[in-house]
């Protein structure tokens, strides 16, 4: 690890499922996708993306699936609370994360970015 980078943790509600994924960019400088698409919507998404070897997860056995996007986006639930964490795509190359999973990470410092993902 570099010394730019840090370790956010999060998991989902009832803490099954906890994640950790290390940043090179702290949170608050990165542009955190708010997407208009129905999912995002329906889900409360606020995203933004990490390598897929810069996550690690613990608990994957109480994660669900949804996918989306001709089937090609997997996101992830917890089975018991519901919580949305992340997504990647087939190849596990790039997650996207659900910044509202993070523990102590204030959401009103993010930077959000508007995205139009309902005309994409
Ligand atoms: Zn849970």
């Amino acid at each position: 690890m570099t010394s730019t980078e840090k370790t956010y943790e999060g998991s989902c509600h009832c803490k099954n499922v906890k994640f950790s994924v290390i940043l090179a960019t702290p949170i608050e400088e990165q542009n955190i996708i708010n997407c208009n698409c129905t999912l995002c919507l329906d889900r409360g998404h606020l995203m933004f993306f990490a390598a897929g070897d810069k996550i690690t997860v613990e608990g994957e056995e109480h994660l669900s699936t949804y996918s989306f996007y001709k089937k090609v986006i997997h996101y992830h639930f917890c089975k018991n609370c519901g919580s949305s964490l992340f997504g990647h795509d087939e190849g596990k190359t790039h997650y996207g994360i659900n910044a509202r999973s993070l523990h102590g990470v204030d959401l009103d410092k993010l930077k959000l970015v508007e995205y139009d993902g309902a005309s994409a």
